[in-house]
């Protein structure tokens, strides 16, 4: 289920024209608007989602993460990636749309 006003809805459902990184029947990966790193994506599936706590199915969990490790193929990150997913204003979470980040392209902070 889509939600009316959320952004990652309008993208991730071809609503708001975006070019996609990596597409399935559940989920897009594009590249985001404000990069924190040279490689910076982030996979969001098509049904609404507010964060992980809405999360229940398995599958999609898995189809997120497997995705990731698409995406890295794609984008030939096979010097490592690090994969995020905030959850709650507190971790900085500021689309209410579930989706997990993909950085990658130089060496990466510590975390916190
Ligand atoms: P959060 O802080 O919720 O984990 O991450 C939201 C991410 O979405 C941020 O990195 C932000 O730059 C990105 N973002 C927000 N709006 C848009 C948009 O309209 N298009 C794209 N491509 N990225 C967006
Ligand atoms: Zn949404």
């Amino acid at each position: 289920m889509q939600k009316e006003d959320c952004i990652f809805c309008k993208i991730a459902n071809s609503i708001i024209p975006c070019e996609f990184v990596y597409e399935t029947d559940t989920l897009v990966a594009f590249n985001d608007i404000n990069p924190q790193a040279p490689a910076h994506i982030l996979i969001v599936p098509k049904d609404h989602y507010e964060d992980l706590n809405e999360v229940s199915s398995e599958t999609l969990l898995a189809q997120l993460l497997l995705a990731a490790k698409e995406v890295a193929k794609i984008k030939n990150l096979q010097e490592g990636y690090r994969t995020i997913i905030n959850t709650g204003k507190q971790s900085g979470q500021e689309v209410f749309h579930i989706h997990v980040h993909v950085l990658a392209g130089k060496k990466l902070g510590a975390l916190g």
